[in-house]
């Protein structure tokens, strides 16, 4: 796609394309160069308005659509997705700025996503329940919310927008999308995909724009219901603030700073490619990357010299080239942040084993040893390629170490003693923890989330008929 000859992208709403009142667009640019890429319409909360009305009025209708319906209408676009991949993996590398193996992974996840939301049609169920009062009959059941605020980060654009967007629509609620003022043509692809797959007009609906400027105008609306929310955790406490004044439900999937504890019993050839992966998949830009390793000591020279050696072959070519795994950086603001983080880690001491450099857009992958807890690194998220190793003496050491974070997101240990395992696993402060995998993993069906400032409540399918719906009771009295 070129910005040349080229009519700004609308927003989605009410089933089509629109541009903003008074003609207001912006460029999306190619982070891997920095070349336009797309112009697209930038919304107001006038559009943001006309959307949540559309969803809302969708609604009146769509929450009484049969399971065979939204079934179908959810297998069409899973169907659909798989079988335009190859356009959504080029948008994921274009406007993402993934590798190809990045993108590959995230549109085959989305289609997974969409197929387990199939099953959730039919799980939206209640109870009956035993009364104190004779002849009544006491029961149950789950009602959509209604209008769902989906807000998405710029990192998995797809996996976020498939899998919040086909839990809600199956559920029975309608969707008012804002995506990443990064990545917001993935997102308007995407629902013009739903569209087609057979979801009615306003079911739904994607406003695009800077969500700096715009995204309180959704969060507030008063016929948005519900807010899930994926992104940096200053700003989901900020609307975590605004849902808390409105009484609105809200999930929040946040930033983290993720533990790896590695002990001299692991398999290093396993802990190395955990720790690779876990770390470096989308270059870091990951809020599960494991960016905190800790190594007991008898492992430790030799998990740095397999690690730095793995990470030092990390590819960082073209994009559409499987052998590369190292991409661009979003945005300049994200750049400055990893670039700060290094240079701070540097004046304070740190060592940078391997990488610290920049090719273009593209931070080498980095790894830090020396890193004290004044530094920046220590603690905030780079949400970049750089990775601390810190040296433990023990397995009581390394969970005080990896419990010190404000973060509870992922976390992941390698051992082949049972006994550490679920002694890590039962005393991480995380929402998930893995044992021998590495800390980047989802799944369509787990509680996806996290604890401390990684979140507020979880996501996927079950967890998602819970966040979804709103449960009712409701009794009738019979005569005895
Ligand atoms: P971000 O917080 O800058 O933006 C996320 C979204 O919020 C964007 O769509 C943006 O438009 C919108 N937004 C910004 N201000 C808003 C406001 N006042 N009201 C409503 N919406 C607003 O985050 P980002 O840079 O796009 O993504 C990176 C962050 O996301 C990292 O911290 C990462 O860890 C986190 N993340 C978390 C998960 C998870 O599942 N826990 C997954 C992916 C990314």
């Amino acid at each position: 796609m070129t910005t040349d000859d080229q009519q700004a992208l609308g927003h989605w709403i009410n089933g089509e394309h629109c541009t903003s009142a008074g003609g207001a667009t912006f460029t999306v640019f190619n982070p891997s160069d920095d070349s336009p890429f797309s112009v697209v319409a930038e919304g107001s909360a006038v559009e943001m308005d006309l959307a949540v009305q559309a969803a809302h009025d969708a609604f009146q209708t769509y929450r009484h659509t049969s399971v065979n319906e939204r079934e179908r209408w959810l297998a069409n676009a899973a169907a659909m997705l798989e079988e335009r991949k190859a356009e959504f993996v080029d948008l994921l590398i274009d406007e993402a700025g993934s590798a190809i193996s990045k993108a590959q992974f995230e549109t085959g996840k989305a289609v997974s996503f969409i197929r387990a939301a199939i099953g959730m049609v039919r799980q939206v169920s209640g109870k009956t329940l035993p009364s104190d009062y004779p002849g009544r009959i006491s029961l149950t059941w789950r009602e959509p919310r209604g209008v769902v605020a989906v807000i998405t980060p710029f990192n998995v654009p797809l996996i976020k927008a498939s899998r919040l967007c086909a839990n809600a629509l199956a559920t029975g609620s309608t969707v008012v999308m804002l995506p990443s003022e990064h990545t917001p043509v993935i997102a308007l692809k995407f629902a013009e995909l739903l569209s087609e797959a057979g979801f009615p007009d306003g079911a739904v609906n994607v406003v695009a724009g800077d969500g700096y400027t715009i995204g309180d105008s959704l969060v507030t609306h008063p016929l948005v219901r519900s807010v899930t929310f994926t992104g940096s955790t200053v700003v989901g406490k900020h609307i975590q603030q605004l849902c808390a004044r409105d009484n609105k439900h809200v999930t929040l999937e946040l930033g983290g700073k993720n533990p790896l504890v590695i002990l001299n019993d692991a398999t290093l050839s396993d802990a190395v490619q955990g720790a690779v992966r876990g770390m470096f998949m989308h270059q870091g830009q990951a809020c599960i990357s494991s960016s905190r390793i800790y190594v007991q000591k008898g492992i430790y020279p030799e998990f740095i010299k397999a690690y730095t050696g793995a990470v030092s072959k990390l590819g960082v070519g073209d994009l559409r080239d499987p052998a590369t795994i190292i991409g661009p950086i979003i945005s300049d603001r994200q750049r400055e942040r990893i670039k700060r983080h290094i240079r701070d880690a540097q004046d304070k001491g740190a060592n940078i084993v391997v990488g610290g450099d920049w090719e273009g857009n593209r931070c080498h992958p980095t790894v830090l040893t020396n890193v004290t807890e004044d530094m920046e690194c220590h603690a905030e998220e780079t949400f970049g390629p750089v990775v601390s190793v810190y040296q433990v003496e023990d397995l009581d050491e390394g969970l005080v170490a990896a419990n010190n974070s404000r973060y509870g997101l992922s976390s992941a240990i390698y051992t082949n003693d049972f006994n550490s395992a679920l002694r890590y696993a039962r005393a991480i402060e995380s929402g998930m923890v893995h044992v021998n995998g590495p800390s980047v993993t989802d799944e369509a069906h787990v509680p996806f989330g996290g604890v401390g400032d990684s979140g507020f409540g979880r996501e996927g399918t079950e967890a998602d008929i819970d966040a979804l719906t709103e449960l009712k009771w409701v009794t009738m009295q019979t005569k005895t």
